[in-house]
């Protein structure tokens, strides 16, 4: 119960305290230049030590517009950030970011969060409660700090260990109830607990490896890039269709960010539209939070038609780098 009222008493004062609008526009702290993404320090983190990956300034990239040449970049940024983590002792993150298909124009970032060693149940809904309500801007002492512990960590090595999670997605008759489309080396399941808006439509795909992979760590360069190009063509036939317009990705590496199963996935939640008012940001946390699962019928149902939408993807997928 404490948990909630600090959240609710947190989102209350980020949403009425005037904000200057001049904090947004300040310049970006990078912290891994690249030729086409790099890695910056957020100016509104929703937790300590955040870091954005985004498009080389000057450049806009929606998500719908990125080439195989932008996810390598992207890719090989996040791998960057989670190596120097790592050296500072932080295995632990949450990788998400939203497209709102509305705003055609609208520049993609994906969030890097890192996490504590221990799980949280608090920490995830209060990050929830962030990401969707907004933080608060960092202080220019603390974007130094970050900015000083982040080169000073670019080098030396770390060894890892983890938490064994069970592992559902490397058993065929899972795979069989789930799974509605099956790329190369990645494969398209539903989810059996969706996030469903009430809208009775509840679009929620996992895009999975072929092969084991227990986190982002291991995933390989090329199962990331038909993985995201493989997402595009699946929000795009969503959008034509109507049914999304707003799109949340996200994958979690490690128990303590709150990952269950130890196979990599990341989540593609469609939903009919961003959440504008307090209601519908509401109704969105509780709507991750409560999940319950589908009956094994309507799972059954949900998989054939998606199966059927999906199959035309196969032809419009091109993920190999020139
Ligand atoms: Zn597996």
């Amino acid at each position: 119960m404490t948990a909630i009222f600090s959240c609710v008493a947190s989102a209350f004062s980020c949403c009425f305290k005037k904000q200057k609008v001049d904090e947004d526009e300040m310049p970006q702290t990078v912290l891994q230049a690249g030729q086409i993404a790099q890695a910056v320090i957020p100016n509104r983190p929703v937790t300590e030590g955040a870091v954005s990956v985004v498009p080389l300034s000057e450049r806009n990239v929606p998500f719908l517009q990125m080439t195989t040449e932008d996810d390598m970049a992207s890719h090989q940024t996040m791998k960057q950030v989670a190596q120097v983590w790592r050296r500072q002792g932080k295995v632990n993150y949450l990788v998400y970011s939203t497209v709102n298909l509305e705003k055609a124009e609208q520049n993609y970032t994906l969030e890097m969060l890192p996490f504590s060693n221990q799980h949280s149940f608090k920490r995830e809904l209060s990050l929830l409660w962030k990401t969707v309500f907004g933080a608060k801007s960092i202080t220019a002492q603390k974007r130094e700090q970050q900015q000083l512990s982040f080169a000073a960590s670019s080098t030396g090595s770390s060894i890892v260990r983890r938490e064994v999670l069970p592992d559902p997605f490397c058993d065929p008759e899972r795979i069989r109830l789930q799974s509605v489309f099956e790329g190369e080396t990645v494969r398209i399941l539903y989810n059996y607990a969706p996030i469903d808006m009430g809208d009775k439509k509840a679009l929620h795909f996992l895009v999975i490896p072929k092969e084991h992979r227990t986190n982002f760590d291991e995933l390989k360069q090329e199962e990331y890039l038909e993985a995201q190009a493989l997402t595009r063509q699946l929000i795009l036939q969503f959008k034509q269709s109507g049914d999304a317009g707003f799109v949340i990705m996200y994958h979690k590496t490690g128990r303590p960010a709150g990952q269950t199963v130890g196979h990599w996935h990341n989540h593609i939640v469609l939903i009919p539209k961003e959440p504008d008012t307090i209601c519908e940001k509401l109704n969105l946390i509780f709507r991750t939070v409560y999940r319950p699962k589908v009956s094994a019928k309507l799972l059954a149902e949900r998989v054939a038609a998606h199966s059927k939408t999906l199959k035309i993807l196969k032809e419009h997928v091109d993920y190999k780098s020139a």
